[in-house]
């Protein structure tokens, strides 16, 4: 394979390049690999700041909760909410998601209601809705995808009715790496029939400049791991007015104005959602991501994407090669080679050094559409070279020639 060069600039900004110099790691979607910058905040954290946030009565303790802080602030500003009380830290997207469905699908979806999700959606924005649907006796409307991958936007808009009472998407999906081109569209159409906007950013946020106002989303959620910031950590953002409204699911400390025996009245948002002692590490983390993320988002995407279409156009000619990815991927390549099993191919680049994701992607509505059970992922970061590229493509021809 011939890929012509393409200028990068970041990989030696991750250290564990270093400690495995001959690693192609395209695995980007499911977990990032981490910057100097943000290791370097973490450990400056543990190092010299570390103390319990919102709890303390002394400077060192006054110190890390400013900092904790501060990442919501910074996360509200990143994301274009109004105020940083919109910003509610979880454990990530999943957790995000489930918040949502558990606390505030309940104050909202009734008998014969309809939640509106696609077939293609990860399994995070996909169960808490089937079990909402099932709890309340509503009905779980599933958009198809073209076959291109992309969520069929015109379906979902053309089922938008009175009863709809909530639509959750992924901006990005996780197998095709399509995106949503008329979010805005949807949510004026859902909220004209009275009804609620999620949006699953765990993909998208890497490569698009989100602005929650101008999407007009009620809700979005997105991970950490998944833009160079540590794993156990991401946000929910939610419109002030309905995390006004919402109880909390976890109850525990940190989220009470008051308990007595009998009574107890809950903190406001967006305390009220952060029960017991909440991950400052990651915190920390996640604000030092944002600020490695924010300025360069913009280069990395094309960097990303202008590797993806080379890529794309050197395994397309492999015979017997299946693609799942868009051809607008920005960086994403979800593949077959037929008569190997992915397992078996992911196995066999690994022994070439190329670390791809193998499996079902926690999407196995959308396997079952596509009548296979498993595919190859492979996904990219900032850090990816068109070496890695090239191994990847050349790793691919061998095992088609090795599993003849
Ligand atoms: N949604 C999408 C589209 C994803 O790709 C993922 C993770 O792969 C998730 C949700 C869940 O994210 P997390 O595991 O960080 O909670």
């Amino acid at each position: 394979m011939n890929m012509s060069k393409i200028d990068q600039n970041w990989r030696a900004d991750f250290p564990i390049f270093a400690a495995h110099p001959d690693l192609a790691y395209l695995d980007q979607a499911a977990t990032g690999q981490y910057p100097q910058t943000v290791i370097d905040a973490m450990n400056a954290y543990m190092t010299t700041a570390n103390a319990p946030v919102h709890r303390g009565l002394y400077k060192l303790a006054y110190d890390a909760t400013n900092q904790f802080e501060a990442v919501r602030t910074q996360v509200a500003a990143f994301l274009g909410a109004a105020h940083a009380g919109e910003i509610v830290f979880t454990s990530g997207t999943t957790a995000a998601i489930n918040l949502v469905a558990q606390s505030f699908g309940p104050l909202v979806v009734d008998a014969g209601d309809e939640i509106i999700v696609s077939v293609a959606e990860h399994h995070s924005n996909f169960l808490p809705w089937r079990r909402l649907a099932g709890v309340r006796g509503a009905h779980l409307l599933i958009a198809p995808v073209h076959a291109d991958g992309a969520i069929d936007e015109e379906w979902v808009l053309a089922h938008i009715s009175r009863r709809t009472r909530v639509v959750a998407l992924a901006q990005e999906t996780n197998v095709s790496g399509a995106c949503l081109k008329q979010a805005r569209a949807i949510a004026d159409a859902v909220h004209q029939v009275g009804g609620y906007f999620l949006l699953d950013g765990a993909q998208g946020i890497a490569h698009n400049n989100v602005n929650v106002q101008q999407l007009g989303v009620d809700f979005y959620a997105f991970s950490g791991h998944k833009i160079y910031g540590p794993s156990g950590i991401g946000c929910l953002y939610a419109r002030a007015e309905l995390l006004l409204e919402m109880p909390p699911v976890t109850l525990g400390g940190g989220m009470i104005s008051e308990v007595g025996v009998h009574n107890v009245s809950w903190a406001p948002a967006p305390e009220r959602f952060e029960a017991g002692s909440q991950n400052t590490l990651g915190v920390v983390g996640l604000g030092a991501a944002l600020r490695y993320l924010q300025p360069r988002r913009q280069a990395m995407t094309v960097h990303c994407a202008a590797l993806t279409q080379q890529t794309r156009a050197a395994l397309a000619v492999i015979p017997g090669l299946t693609l799942y990815a868009h051809p607008e991927a920005a960086a994403t390549l979800s593949f077959n080679l037929a008569g190997v099993h992915p397992h078996d191919l992911a196995t066999f680049l690994d022994e070439q050094g190329v670390a791809v994701r193998a499996g079902h992607h926690c999407a196995q509505p959308l396997m079952t559409s596509l009548g296979v059970p498993a595919m190859l992922r492979a996904s990219l970061g900032a850090y990816t070279t068109a070496v890695d590229c090239e191994r990847l493509v050349t790793g691919v021809q061998d095992a088609a020639a090795f599993f003849q």
